[in-house]
């Protein structure tokens, strides 16, 4: 599998394209990984990868996306980002998640890329707006790579992604990165209606033969306003989906993407590990991007640098979600973020206002952890070993985590519309 990765790396791609790969976002972002283990040692706190919510207009409506889409139009402009990017490259980063909405409406999009050539970005994308023109752009800047979502066969995509013609556009997209040698990694967000077509080794080769050169399956989330837990994995097709991702990786000339288990299979949170937080597109920093409540602002007086190490809200966050469980503390007790948002009086920072109803609203959910039944380590050694060195838990469940605190939100859901603070633990 590694030769026949190495070889697809070597012969397809553009070199130039390849070394700002492996530079910006392998080498320095495995060094900015290093800087947030020892800044943690120390008491302090930056995470080593932020996600950007650049816009929230797009030009799609998929199911249970939790984004405003429909409001008007709010985007963080170029001075903005320039400035939390430098104090971001300032503190070791240097690789960014630039998402949206559709980060290709922000029509200022290139200009962040291209001012920051030793920075390293991956658009999330539906891939609708790259043309041939915008992808030989994508080559020149060279620090990018594009995830482009694909959620199924045609008639899957376009019904969940809200209209006809969508997964003919996305594929077009893909198209025409490919054809100009643009770095390209497809996601899906797996539930019950792609789960059989998309999660098989059929679907992977096709994505080899395309020429794309990594994937990721997330796992859909039922959260936000058009939440819709009936197309949710149960915890027996989360485990088969891991399962299948840890066999692929020794079998497959493609990398996968996980970010949800560490090298011996454990699960956790990147948000509870301090390794991402979220900003949204009116410069809110939340600790991820479906938990919609912040206390502080990209816009504040204060750097960022010391917006992130202060903020009180977010170090709770992180310590609540990692004492209850190894898993998503918004899908399994989403009464834990209402008491923490309460606490600090965090403000939902949505458009819709709605988030706290939203909330309260929400069922308890399982999520990839799943105590009881083993973990599945990483079988390739090239996973274990990058896993090892900078994707685990940082030990802060070694900290807090105590299985007590863990409720099985199986057994123990929160009624849907039960508005109260219910404390489980
Ligand atoms: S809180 Fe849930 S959705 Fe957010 S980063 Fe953690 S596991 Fe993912």
């Amino acid at each position: 599998m590694l030769i026949g990765l190495t070889k697809r790396m070597l012969f397809e791609t553009d070199k130039r394209l390849l070394w700002k790969l492996v530079w910006n976002m392998g080498i320095k972002g495995i060094r900015s990984v290093q800087k947030h283990k020892k800044r943690l040692k120390k008491g302090e706190f930056f995470p080593p990868y932020l996600y950007i919510s650049i816009i929230n207009s797009c030009n799609l409506r998929c199911q249970g996306c939790w984004v405003d889409v429909d409001h008007k139009q709010q985007k963080i402009d170029v001075p903005a980002m320039n400035r939390m990017i430098t104090t971001a490259k300032k503190m070791g980063n240097s690789f960014f998640g630039l998402l949206g909405g559709e980060p290709f409406m922000h029509k200022e999009l290139f200009d962040v890329l291209e001012a920051h050539p030793d920075a390293y970005f991956q658009v999330f994308t539906n891939g609708h707006f790259i043309t041939d023109e915008v992808a030989k752009r994508l080559r020149k800047c060279g620090n990018v790579t594009v995830l482009v979502s694909v959620e199924g066969s045609e008639i899957v995509s376009d019904t969940r992604r809200g209209k006809e013609g969508v997964y003919s556009a996305t594929m077009k997209g893909i198209e025409n990165c490919l054809k100009n040698k643009v770095m390209t990694g497809v996601c899906t967000s797996l539930c019950q209606s792609n789960f059989d077509e998309l999660l098989t080794e059929k679907w992977v080769d096709n994505l080899i033969e395309m020429g794309v050169l990594y994937t990721w399956f997330h796992i859909y989330r039922p959260v936000g306003p058009d939440s819709n837990p009936d197309l949710a994995l149960t915890p027996q097709q989360q485990r088969v989906a891991r399962q299948f991702v840890v066999d692929m990786r020794c079998k497959k000339p493609i990398i996968f993407i996980d970010a949800y288990y560490d090298a011996d299979g454990h699960a956790l949170c990147p948000a509870a590990t301090g390794f991402t937080h979220h900003i949204n597109p009116w410069g809110d920093v939340e600790p991820c991007p479906i938990i919609q409540f912040a206390k502080e602002s990209i816009h504040d007086e204060r750097p960022l640098d010391q917006v992130f190490n202060e903020s009180e809200y977010l170090r709770d966050f992180r310590k609540t979600a990692a004492e209850h469980t190894r898993g998503c503390i918004v899908l399994e007790r989403p009464d834990l973020i209402e008491s923490l948002a309460d606490r600090h009086g965090a403000k939902d920072s949505t458009a819709r206002k709605k988030a706290l109803a939203e909330l309260q609203a929400a069922a308890a959910h399982s999520s990839q952890y799943a105590p009881g039944s083993e973990p599945i380590p990483e079988k390739s050694w090239a996973y274990r070993l990058a896993k090892k060195f900078a994707y685990h838990d940082y030990g802060v469940y070694d900290e807090h985590f105590k299985e007590e605190n863990w409720i099985d939100p199986n057994d123990n859901p929160r009624e849907p519309g039960e508005s109260e603070l219910v404390q489980l633990g």
